[in-house]
């Protein structure tokens, strides 16, 4: 299990280098959105891949987690 921007992920599959992970709403919802992470922990990396969320995020707590948010999206748009 793997939490990322609020979302939760399920491992999906493995490559040598990286593990890929699946939304964990994906049934319910029908996301699609996934990350990849890398298995180098010299160089631990987070990738999101594939199409944005159908639905809010699970974890909704603070301020930090909105700011954290506002970051993301800013990358996205550059
Ligand atoms: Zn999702």
């Amino acid at each position: 299990m793997l939490v990322h921007d609020g979302y939760r992920y399920v491992s999906n599959r493995e490559s040598s280098k990286h593990i890929f992970w699946r939304c964990s709403r994906y049934v319910k919802y029908h996301c699609r959105a996934t990350v990849v992470t890398s298995k180098n922990n010299n160089a631990p990396s987070i990738r999101i891949s594939g199409p944005e969320h159908t639905h809010e995020p699970e974890m909704q707590k603070d301020m930090q987690y909105l700011n954290l948010k506002e970051e993301h999206e800013k990358k996205l748009m550059t």
